[in-house]
Order: structure tokens, then sequence, then C-alpha cells
């Protein structure tokens, strides 16, 4: 079957579904096409469940706080609320139903199947053909990398989706990666009861950020009874039925569970770009400031690889729709994006960090916060671990980057966002009043601190 139509959308992961929706809603007859769930990874085996995990791992270390605080506790560790919420609340069982009628709602036309670009105008759905008057759009995410070490692939390792649909909290859990997903996920399992190890090939854990948030995380996991292995690489793998056995080094760590979180790998291999001449680097199509590949082919969200971020995808698909409706309007601007690694505390972080600045030539100047240090921290005297520090380009003065780790690091980090993307001086940020007695009255200290 031959279909014309204004737009094909392929993968409707965040950034998909929210651009085909806008388009159809706007007029456009729009076809989304979606291999496996309408929503994509973020809502069935990312950011909605794992942040319900751990909003439960959090009121369980809360309540193991009570006795230094008010009294005493016993806590119960109980799996089955949390993977119940996750199969009732996130994902309907992982059924997108409500998903795929929101978007037949809003005037779209859907197709379930595996698309494939036969050219720049036209997508292959097994034997039908979808061709597109004015864009396609391919927003087909990424999805888990899995590092090629012996034995591995024959093992029933864990990705993201398999520790997320998990039922049981495993006796122990090796995790390979500590990255964002890797730490996110050790801390959720240890506070449940599991004995958890990380490999990290680098030198340090969130080895993307700065090196004072991670040797705090790595202190607070380790507090947390978590071990955590670093500049150590995985080199075999073997499973008995029973458990895993990772040979690190000299030695074999063994556990019931291993979880492979070693970064995610583009899709873009699997929807036929290569097919239009599009020369991919390290996975990703090169896209301009509108997220366009090539006249009327335009990538958004994961596969940009211009970070992989909910909020990434949704930015870049707001972007692509006014390109495509043919309306004015910026185009991208990553000078300010933020990010938050949703462990206890919490890291947000935006922009550069003090490295990235150096790298870029920068006149640098750093400040920073002990956040145990500020009123309000030691107020809080548990669970207060964490610290604001900025990153300011000491020629413009203004900030270039920040970090705010801390209990509630992501939320913090909304002002230090706002003053990177709108280059606040530092003046300004010097000569404001600071609600006392609050976290984000640190950012004044880490300000005071960068001698501008
Ligand atoms: C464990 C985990 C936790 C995360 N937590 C956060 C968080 O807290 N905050 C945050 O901002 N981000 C988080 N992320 C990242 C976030 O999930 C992604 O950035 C987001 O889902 C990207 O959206 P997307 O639309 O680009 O792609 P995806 O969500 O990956 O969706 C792409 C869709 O395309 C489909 N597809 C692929 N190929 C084809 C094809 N050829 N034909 C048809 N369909 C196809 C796929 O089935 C998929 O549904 C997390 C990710 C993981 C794995």
């Amino acid at each position: 079957m031959d279909t014309t139509c204004d737009v094909v959308v392929i993968g409707m992961g965040p950034g998909g579904e929210y651009l085909a929706g806008q388009l159809a809603q706007a007029g456009l007859e729009v076809v989304g096409i979606e291999a496996n769930l309408v929503g994509g990874e973020c809502p069935y085996w990312g950011c909605v469940p794992t942040k319900m995990m751990i909003r439960a791992d959090k009121a369980l270390a809360e309540g193991r706080r009570i006795p230094e605080l008010a009294g005493s506790s016993e806590v119960h560790a109980d799996w089955a609320p949390v993977a119940r919420r996750i199969r009732d609340e996130a994902t309907d069982n992982w059924n997108d139903q409500v998903a795929v009628d929101r978007f037949v709602g809003q005037g779209g036309r859907f197709v379930r199947g595996h698309a494939t670009l036969r050219d720049a105008a036209t997508v292959i759905v097994g034997d039908d053909t979808y061709s597109a008057r004015r864009a396609i759009v391919v927003a087909a995410g990424e999805r888990a990398a899995i590092p090629p070490i012996a034995g591995l692939a024959q093992t029933p390792f864990w990705t993201n989706r398999e520790a997320v649909e998990t039922t049981e909290v495993p006796q122990s859990l090796l995790i390979l990666g500590g990255g964002a997903i890797g730490v996110e996920l050790a801390q959720v399992f240890a506070r449940f009861g599991s004995r958890v190890t990380i490999v990290e090939g680098a030198q340090r854990i969130v080895a993307a950020e700065e090196p004072e948030a991670a040797q705090i995380l790595t202190k607070v996991l380790q507090a947390e009874g978590i071990e955590v292995r670093t500049g150590e690489f995985a080199s075999a793998v073997r499973h008995d039925g029973q458990q895993f056995a990772v040979t690190v080094g000299g030695t074999e760590l063994t556990g019931q569970r291993l979880l492979v979180a070693t970064g995610r790998r583009s899709n873009a291999d699997e929807v036929g770009l290569a097919a239009l001449g599009v020369e991919l680097n390290h996975g990703y199509p090169p896209v301009d400031e509108h997220m366009q590949i090539l006249p009327g082919v335009y990538a958004i969200g994961d596969i940009a690889g211009k970070g992989a971020f909910t909020h990434m995808a949704m930015y870049q698909a707001a972007v692509c729709e006014r390109a495509i409706l043919g309306q004015d309007g910026p185009g991208v601007d990553y000078s300010a994006v933020s990010r938050v690694t949703f462990t206890d505390p919490e890291l947000g972080s935006v922009g550069m960090t003090e490295q990235q600045a150096r790298e870029a030539g920068l006149s640098v100047a750093t400040g920073s916060v002990s956040v145990p240090s500020t009123s309000r921290g030691w107020i809080d005297k548990v669970g207060n671990e964490g610290i604001i520090k900025v990153v300011a380009d000491a020629d413009r003065r203004v900030l270039v980057g920040a970090t705010s780790m801390g209990p509630t690091g992501g939320e913090v980090l909304s002002y230090l966002a706002l003053a990177v993307r709108a280059q606040v001086p530092i003046a300004t940020m010097k000569n404001m009043i600071y609600a006392y007695p609050t976290i984000w009255r640190g950012i004044e200290n880490a300000i005071h601190d960068t001698g501008l």
C-alpha cells in the first residue's frame, strides 16, 4: 500500500510523539511510525519508572535518618509496591493504547512497525510505503550499548529494561558502568537490600561531571555499602545458571544479577540514513540549527547526539516543529543544557564544567561552597551532602557553567540554569537577596568565592 502525507515521523518517543502530535494538531497530515511503544524509553524503561524507584529509595533513606533527628525507626523495605506502581501507574503494564489514542485524537495516523528510509521523501514499513510531501523526521532514539566483553552476550544480563521490569530485588548486583543510569540504579537496589558493586573504567564515576561531585557521590555510595571500583574494566563474563562471574583485573566478582549500564548507542544505523548518503559521526547524523540533516529530512532527540535527555528531545522537537511549519524562531542553543542525576544527593549541572571551560580557552574563575557548611545544610544535619560550584568566564564576568549537588540539587539548579542561559552579570548575582536558610542561598557564597 502506498500512502502520501505531509510529514512522516519515525519513532514516537518523547521527541517524535510530541512533534507528530503538534504537527497533526496544526492541520498537517502526519503519519507517526513506532516499532515498539508510543512514548519511547522515557515512560516505559527510563525516566519515569526509575524516578518512581528513586522516590521509594529516598523514602527508605529518610526513614533510616529518623534516629539521628527524631526518635527511632525500623524500616522494612518491600519492592512489591514499587513494582506495582511501575506496572499500574507508569507503564499500564507496558501498554501504549492511551498514547496511541491521544495521537489519533490529535488527528494523526498511527502505524506500528519498523521504518527504514528509502530516499529523502519515502519511508518503508514492511510492504507499505509512506511518501512525505513536506518532511521526514527521524526520532528513533538510542538503545543500550553492549560492550564486546568475552562471554557477555551469552549471559542473561540486564539492561535498564530488565532492571525496571524486575519484580524482585537481587541479593547481589554487579553493575558495569558508573554513569547516571549505573549510579541511580546502584543506589536504588542497595537501599532495597542488594549487595551492589559498580565497575567503572574511567578514573571516577559520573565522569562527565565535576570531579568534586564525583568524589562526594563516591563517598555517599560507599557509606551505603556499595563497592565502587574505578579505573577497572571487565574482561570476561560467565553465568553458571545461578550467578554471574565477572573478571575484573586479577579478580573475579560474583553476583546474582549483572546490569550493563555502559552508555547508549544511536539507532541511526537501523533507520537507513546511510541510504541517503548521510555520513554518521560516532553514529549520529549531522544536523543544522533547525535539526535538519538534508532538505526535508530532520533528526531530533537522542539520535541527534546533542544530549540524551527527554527535555532535549522536546526542545529540539519544538525547534523542528517551527521549521516544518515555516514559522520564524530561533534555532537551537546548547549553551545552557541542564542535566540531573537523581541520586541522593541529586547531582544537577548546567553548561560547561571547569575542565570544559579551560579547554575552550576561557579565562576561568571558579567558586564553590559545600552544602553541609551552609546554614540549611547544617540544620538538615543528615542527608545534607553536596556542593554548589560555579564556573565563570572572568573576562565577561558571567557564569558559563554550574553544578548543584545536594538533597534538592536538581531544583536548586534552575536558578543557575537561568544565570548561564541569560548571561546574568555576576555583579547582579552578588547584589541579590537570597532567602535564608535555603540551600540555594549557598549560591551567593559560591559566587563570592570566584573573587570576581
Ligand atoms: C534508565 C534511564 C533513565 C533515564 N532517565 C532520564 C531522566 O531522568 N531525565 C531525562 O531527561 N532523560 C532520562 N533518560 C533519557 C530519556 O529516556 C531519553 O533521552 C528520551 O527517551 C529520548 O527520547 P527520544 O524521542 O529521542 O527517543 P526514545 O525515547 O528512545 O524513542 C525512540 C523510539 O523510536 C522507536 N524506533 C526506533 N527505531 C525505529 C524504527 N526504525 N522504526 C520505528 N520506530 C523506531 C523506538 O522503539 C522508540 O520508541 C533516561 C534513559 C534511561 C535509559
